[in-house]
């Protein structure tokens, strides 16, 4: 399926906005359809059906918004369906840069994550092997995670513009929300299972993703323990709680705010985000670890999540993420950009940290004599 539009018969901006929001309405549909028979094509439908909302976004605003270069707009090529629409990364830039209007972060980096999965998904064969149930599952906690950003801003965010399917958007609603049914069930049929793993002395935990307990512990860090996971089969590290407390930037009363599921302060009801959560931080926390050295910087960029703001505070004697609240890693000024960012120190020392790594690598790139070019750091490592 091409960026252009086919050829269609000359419609008006109403009607096409209408067709844009029900093309995407259309693709949780049959991402929620794909499930069962290919379970990989459901997400490959709900990136589609995410960008398709984006679009519908920037086109209530203005039409030449969703273009992918507005400058070129031509009413009649629109009408007739023949142009290019914007990509995820600039829709969003967008959103934010000309409608003002915030996307949080922890929304933005869930739909980059989906588009990078449904990339590989789209660009690589795969072997086919795999277990189906098991693809299943995970697949439905990944689709879960997606549709409550999604669902949330088409809902509360962009109400105004969405109203006329809100019907329509409640009943993909209620369809994603029965997909735990099949969850529950597998972990019915995996319990004898899991009570092997007890029995043969491993520990079950929570699992962070599909929230039952059917992760089987693994290695215990400082951060936290690994796991991975019967029911959805996803592996992952449970992060140790941290133990602090801060006061609430709406009523000074103190709460445990190092919890991604923090959605607002039991006691005045404030927003918490990753934007609040981050003010809070700043205003709070002022000195880095041990290692940290007076005057210098102590709010780290994150490499995990890659949040546009730096998101890392010393939390509870840990470099802690109050974006994607990952913990454990080390912070450090990058050599090449001067940036301070969490990461692999190695990596970070000898190639580059994350936000110096594109421009890192077109540096190698260009080095490289003409034939051996290289857009990819690692091809360069390999050659030399
Ligand atoms: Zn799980
Ligand atoms: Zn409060
Ligand atoms: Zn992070
Ligand atoms: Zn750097």
């Amino acid at each position: 399926m091409g960026r252009k539009w086919l050829k269609q018969e000359k419609r008006t901006k109403e009607q096409l906005f209408d067709a844009l929001v029900k093309n995407a309405l259309g693709f949780v549909e049959t991402s929620l359809d794909h499930v069962k028979e290919r379970p990989k094509n459901s997400i490959v439908d709900l990136y589609t059906a995410i960008e398709l909302f984006l679009k519908a976004r920037l086109m209530a605003e203005h039409w030449t918004l969703m273009l992918s270069k507005p400058e070129t707009a031509d009413l009649q090529n629109l009408y007739v369906g023949d142009f290019l629409s914007v990509y995820l990364d600039d829709a969003l830039k967008r959103i934010n840069s000309i409608l003002g209007e915030r996307i949080d972060t922890a929304a933005s980096d869930n739909f980059k994550a989906l588009g990078e999965h449904r990339n590989q998904i789209v660009h690589f064969a795969h072997s086919g092997h795999d277990d189906l149930a098991a693809t299943q599952a995970g697949v439905i906690v990944e689709q879960w995670a997606s549709w409550h950003y999604l669902y949330a801003m088409l809902t509360e965010t962009w109400k105004d513009v969405f109203e006329p399917y809100k019907i329509e958007l409640q009943k993909l609603n209620r369809r994603m929300m029965r997909q735990r049914d099949f969850l529950n069930s597998r972990f019915t049929i995996l319990k004898p299972q899991i009570e092997i793993e007890v029995k043969k002395g491993k520990t079950i935990i929570a699992c962070g993703h599909c929230e039952l307990a059917s992760a089987v512990a693994g290695e215990v860090h400082a951060w936290g323990t690994d796991y991975s996971c019967l029911v959805c089969g996803v592996s992952d590290t449970a992060v140790v709680k941290a133990d602090i407390k801060l006061p609430c930037l709406g009523c000074n009363e103190e709460i445990e705010f190092f919890d991604a599921t923090l959605a607002e302060c039991p006691t005045c009801h404030f927003a918490f985000n990753t934007d609040s959560l981050i003010d809070l931080c700043t205003a709070h926390i002022h000195e880095g670890d041990q290692w940290w050295e007076e005057g210098a910087e102590h709010i780290a960029s994150c490499h995990n999540c890659q949040c546009t703001r730096p998101s890392v505070f010393v939390i509870d004697g840990l470099w802690s993420c109050v974006s994607c609240f990952d913990r454990g890693w080390q912070a450090v000024t990058c050599e090449h950009c001067g940036a301070f960012v969490t990461g692999d120190m190695e990596r970070i020392q000898y190639f580059a940290c994350h936000k110096c790594e594109d421009q890192v690598r077109q540096e190698f790139a260009a080095m490289a004599p003409v034939g051996a070019a290289t857009a990819d750091g690692q091809d360069a490592d390999k050659q030399a």
